[in-house]
């Protein structure tokens, strides 16, 4: 069989290399870390989770949550691993960082069909390759990337939250709740905060010194899920109190109290040692997001273990350069894997590894591609990136606006929800049982 080359070994390029594997194809994963690295990445780990700790909702009332069945129901090694690090996170599904990846990274060098080259790919090479090198894909790449698809690749900015230290949380202020919970304790650590603390946040905040950004970085746009906390405050005085900051269902659990505005803490790793800000990925200077977070009760002296920091993402045009498989139209064989297709966030980039992986495993077996149902998440996400009556393509996350319209009206979003759930996953176990290869090869 012949060998297939998937280019890096983040999320989406681990899932395709194992699921061709698991299929008896083998396969070549070029990784450039240790030998060069993103500004995102801190270890040579595959899978490295480049900013929060979480993977998002896993109820069947969040369509990250549909996505995760699916994927789960494929046989996704990133799912097993996530599974196997997962830390407390209410009604989320969180991992401990480094278990995660050490996992994906030992269970990738171990498979018998895998040969691990640690090279920055400069060219796409010759016969079947899988291009999953990310948001950072590195400079020469992107290029001929670029010199493929015309003036289809885009950029923007992404952003990642600072972690901090919980022992230097002072919980004589900062209490422990899940939103809208009536139990004791929790899994988040919640900051609160008066009318007047939030002002003397907010104006601190405002008026603080950011990262230069390059004349032509400004005219990239932000992407609106994961936007700089500053960004976001720049909306108004209290944009912050209805998004990141909302106090609602996080009364006092002794008192009763409601805030003005609660800041989140969510754990980081299993020992719960280091916490994450919740929303409040950032540009600011390092020393300034000491000053200017140090103001929020509770965390005035917390230390950091990473600030936060912003960076160049690549996406291409999808609806123009590829086709429904992921293969880039024109290149019999190349097809595009991750975040680089279009889509945003770690599990969306897990289930566009697969896609691609799986359509390949089949043309080289010489079966029929997969024909994921428009009901499932896997379907409504491709439909998305084929979509070429959208005028200006932006990437996308799994979200309820993608899935095919219900037929009934339902107000409540999480009844709406579990309607479209109902829906995709019957459509995905009428699949499975019609096209019992997809999952017939998963064993190990
Ligand atoms: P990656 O996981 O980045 O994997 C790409 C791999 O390719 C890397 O290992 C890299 O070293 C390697 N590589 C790159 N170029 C080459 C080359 N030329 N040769 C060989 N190897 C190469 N999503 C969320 O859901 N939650 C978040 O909190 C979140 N935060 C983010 C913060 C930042 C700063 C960025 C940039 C993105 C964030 N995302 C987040 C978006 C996205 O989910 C992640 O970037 C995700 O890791 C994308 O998966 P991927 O497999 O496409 O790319």
């Amino acid at each position: 069989m012949e060998k297939t080359t998937v280019i890096g070994a983040g999320l989406a390029g681990s899932e395709a290399a194992w699921q061709l594997a698991q299929r008896g194809i083998p396969v070549k994963l070029m990784e450039m870390r240790p030998e060069s690295r993103s500004p995102a990445h801190h270890t040579d780990f595959f899978a490295e989770l480049v900013c929060s700790n979480s993977l998002g909702g896993d109820t069947e009332t969040t369509p990250g949550g549909i996505l995760k069945r699916e994927l789960r129901k494929l046989g996704s090694l990133i799912m097993d691993c996530a599974d196997g690090a997962s830390v407390p996170a209410g009604k989320a599904l969180a991992v401990d960082r480094d278990r995660f990846a050490c996992t994906v990274t030992e269970r990738i060098k171990d498979h018998p069909l895998i040969e691990v080259v640690a090279e920055e790919v400069k060219a796409i090479p010759d016969g079947p390759v899988i291009m999953a090198t990310g948001p950072l894909t590195a400079e020469p790449l992107a290029l001929e990337l670029a010199k493929i698809t015309g003036q289809s690749s885009l950029f923007f900015y992404d952003a990642a939250a600072p972690l901090v230290l919980t022992d230097t949380i002072d919980m004589s202020i900062a209490y422990r709740k899940d939103r809208y919970s009536e139990e004791e304790g929790g899994d988040y650590i919640n900051c609160p905060m008066t009318e007047e603390q939030y002002i003397a946040f907010y104006e601190a905040l405002m008026s603080a010194e950011r990262a230069p950004r390059h004349d032509f970085e400004r005219k990239i746009p932000y992407f609106e899920s994961c936007m700089p906390v500053e960004a976001l405050a720049e909306r108004g005085l209290h944009t912050l109190r209805f998004g990141p900051l909302k106090p609602v269902g996080l009364e006092h659990p002794v008192t009763d109290k409601r805030f003005f505005a609660v800041v989140q803490l969510r754990q980081d790793n299993s020992e719960g040692t280091v916490y994450n800000m919740v929303g409040f990925q950032t540009n600011l200077r390092w020393g300034e997001q000491e000053r200017v977070f140090r103001l929020i009760p509770g965390l005035e002296k917390v230390e950091f273990v990473r600030k936060g920091v912003m960076h160049r993402n690549i996406y291409v045009n999808a609806p123009e350069v590829l086709d429904r498989s992921l293969k880039v139209k024109g290149r019999e064989n190349l097809r595009l894997a991750g975040q680089i297709t279009g889509v945003e966030g770690y599990v969306e980039s897990v289930a566009m590894g697969l896609v691609a992986s799986l359509a390949f495993a089949a043309e080289l077996s010489g079966r029929p591609l997969p024909k994921w149902p428009r009901e499932t998440a896997l379907g409504s996400l491709l439909y998305r990136l084929g979509d070429d009556t959208v005028k200006k393509f932006q990437p996308t996350n799994v979200n309820l606006g993608i899935f095919p319209k219900l037929n009934v009206k339902i107000k409540e979003k999480p009844e709406r929800c579990r309607a479209v759930s109902e829906i995709a996953d019957k459509a995905m176990e009428a699949y499975l049982l019609e096209d019992h290869w997809i999952v017939s090869d998963l064993t190990g």
